[in-house]
């Protein structure tokens, strides 16, 4: 298997770029077919990036028999977050909760130390950031997509003994039963893993809200054949509608913390 790099570096899709489309056809079109540059980098893009390397490290751990400390990640925490609000191109924005670097480093602390409280380090880690390449299809038609479908498994592990997905997710709020029943990215990790191993993989789904008094939602997703038919249609259909030019504006509050909002006419 390539690498995540490799992968990105040949025609592609992804989950977010098609999430990205059925929000708003314009933001899909300035972000991932003109590449106009961000005006800003959304705060959360820097947690989330900075959450995955912390809990990446600290999941390697369970390989090498000697867990990481709270205070271990705590500092690569603070100091992921330093280096990414610090470092070159455009402008870091903070919400309104965040509204500093001492506050967002204070908050990621406070939703480091509730993972920590709740979530036990699994047996064994089989690879973090797996990257996987899916040929998808349209349901209806079984005329293969023109790309691939690209991403990477957050972490795969051995828990209770059965090798299982994680996916680890920073949120404003718990997810809701829709957002879970209905969630694109499970499904695709799972589809994803058919060539690395068993078909019926777990995806458990690890959310910390971005709260005063972080909340830590756990989740087991089965997924099912529904949902699999639910990605590869909506999938072919943003496919089709990419080479078919829509490229539509959907305005509405989504615009206000839109970063290629300066490009969108
Ligand atoms: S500003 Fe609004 S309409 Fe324009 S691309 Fe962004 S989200 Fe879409």
């Amino acid at each position: 298997m390539k690498s995540l790099s490799e992968l990105r570096a040949l025609p592609h899709t992804s989950v977010s770029a098609i999430k990205t489309f059925v929000q708003c056809p314009r933001k899909y079109r300035l972000n991932y077919v003109d590449k106009v540059e961000f005006a800003f980098r959304p705060i959360a893009l820097a947690i989330g990036t900075v959450w995955h390397d912390v809990l990446g490290h600290w999941l390697g751990s369970a390989t090498t028999g000697s867990a990481a400390t709270p205070e271990e990640l705590r500092e690569r925490l603070r100091t992921g977050i330093e280096a990414a609000v610090n470092a070159d191109g455009p402008p870091v924005l903070f919400d309104d909760a965040e509204q500093n670097l001492a506050g967002t480093i204070d908050l990621a602390s406070r939703m480091l130390d509730a993972f920590l409280r709740e979530v036990v380090l699994p047996e064994k880690t089989l690879g973090i950031e797996v990257p996987f390449s899916l040929q998808l299809s349209d349901p209806d038609t079984g005329e293969l997509l023109p790309v691939p479908l690209v991403g990477a498994m957050d972490a795969i592990v051995i828990e209770g003994g059965c090798r299982m997905i994680w996916e680890l997710k920073t949120a404003k709020q718990r997810y809701s039963a829709d957002q879970l029943c209905y969630d694109l990215q499970s499904t695709a990790y799972r589809l994803g893993a058919h060539d690395d191993g068993p078909i019926d993989v777990d995806v458990k789904l690890i959310v910390v809200t971005k709260a005063r008094a972080p909340v830590v939602q756990v989740e087991r997703l089965k997924g099912g054949l529904q949902a699999e038919r639910d990605l590869q249609a909506t999938a072919a259909s943003v496919l089709r509608a990419v080479a078919a030019g829509v490229d539509h504006p959907i305005r509405g509050w989504a615009c206000r913390g839109c970063p290629v909002a300066h490009a969108c006419r």
